[in-house]
């Protein structure tokens, strides 16, 4: 299958935000956007996403995964940045009404339909910069993709940079464009300098998160990641995996913890980074103050792929959706 996020849905779903209201959304061929040049999106960076996928089962249905979470999580995120925020009802119908009419073309598990909830600050006016954008266009964009793992999980290598912040208190846990801007220089530079996969973004010793997903150390009875707080981005893979991880009997330890533990950790715990695209990855090595460490033995481990599984067996209809994150469509 083609490289993720090139391949497109020929419909997608839109609906604008001007005079006060949303105005009706509709399902429209998938076509190139009439944007003013002043709009507010293209000078103060008036954006965020979502990124979540359905799959089609067997019974020729699609599941739709944690749904009305991602609509929550982008509320927050519009409401952080002033846009206007979408109505719930409004924006989860869009999804529906968008996989509904796509459906045909959902590649069976492990592919799947991923789906891009995007909104934008269209007010035209460049001297907006200290207002809101009062008008925006929120579109759903559906691209067929393929399996993450092909070949294999590669373990992955990660630089580990205790000065830098991927993103800020205020807006670390906004899925929006700027953040994924700051971060990607850092990332380019590391890739060339060290040829590791990501950056592991830890100012001050505080480990966070990578550029696009969340890092989590697993052992045979516990998790440790860390808690929730603006810092960082709150995925919906992680949340999953962590109550799978408690109905296993993992005890989950939300806590902060440094570089220099991390280094501990690392010699007998597996480490993983999780978000939708990659569900669970392996982590196979560190690079910090230019030396290499090894994470265990530098191969997968066991507990990463076997909650990476359980995880997947809910989104592939192999194992009951015991925590209700489906939606049939
Ligand atoms: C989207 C994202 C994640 C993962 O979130 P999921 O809901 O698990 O896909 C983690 N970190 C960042 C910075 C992200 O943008």
């Amino acid at each position: 299958m083609a490289k993720f996020g090139t391949v497109f849905c020929d419909k997608f779903s839109i609906a604008r935000y001007e005079d006060g209201a949303w105005q009706p959304a509709a399902l429209q061929p998938l076509a190139p956007l009439s944007i003013h040049p002043a709009a507010h999106v293209f000078h103060y960076a008036s954006s965020c996403f979502e990124g979540f996928k359905a799959y089609r089962w067997s019974d020729g249905k699609a599941r739709i995964f944690r749904l009305a979470d991602h609509v929550r999580r982008m509320q927050r995120s519009a409401d952080s940045l002033r846009l206007p925020v979408p109505d719930a009802d409004m924006l989860a119908g869009m999804v529906i009404d968008l996989v509904a009419a796509q459906i045909d073309d959902i590649p069976a598990p492990p592919s799947s339909l991923y789906l891009r909830p995007t909104l934008i600050g269209t007010l035209e006016n460049i001297g907006a910069a200290a207002a809101p954008s009062t008008e925006a266009t929120l579109f759903v964009l559906g691209s067929p993709v393929g399996d993450y793992f092909e070949g294999g999980a590669r373990p992955l290598k990660l630089l580990v940079d205790d000065q830098r912040a991927r993103s800020t208190e205020q807006l670390g846990s906004t899925k929006t464009g700027g953040n994924y801007a700051a971060a990607l220089g850092p990332t380019l530079d590391a890739k060339a300098k060290y040829g590791v996969d990501q950056v592991l973004f830890c100012p001050g010793g505080d480990v966070q998160e990578t550029g696009a997903a969340n890092f989590l150390l697993i052992s045979d009875d516990e998790i440790i990641t860390k808690p929730l707080d603006t810092s960082f981005l709150h995925g919906m893979t992680r949340d999953s995996i962590l109550r799978l991880a408690a109905d296993q009997g993992y005890t989950v330890n939300e806590r902060n913890f440094t570089v220099a533990e991390l280094l501990e950790f690392v010699s007998h715990y597996e480490a993983a980074l999780s978000g939708t695209a990659a569900c669970l990855s392996p982590v196979g090595g560190l690079v910090y103050n230019g030396k290499e460490i090894p994470v265990r033995d530098g191969l997968p481990g066991g507990n990463t792929e076997k909650l990476r599984k359980a995880l997947q067996d809910i989104q592939y209809g192999i194992a009951p959706d015991v925590h209700g994150w489906l939606t049939e469509v």
